[in-house]
């Protein structure tokens, strides 16, 4: 199983772009540990706060 590094839609196998939101990166489930998510989260918030500051 896959989860979208984007938006965490999961399905059973990666395809060329997640159906949700279109974003192309896919993980394997099994290799996603909290490290990753929370550096993912983290990426996110900063890019809110860019977008917020310009
Ligand atoms: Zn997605």
């Amino acid at each position: 199983m896959v989860e979208c590094l984007n938006c965490g839609k999961r399905r059973d196998l990666p395809e060329h772009e997640c159906p949700r939101c279109s974003y192309l990166g896919w993980a394997m489930v099994e290799e996603l540990d909290e490290a990753v998510r929370r550096r993912l989260r983290e990426r996110l918030l900063t890019d809110r706060r860019i977008r917020v500051a310009s």
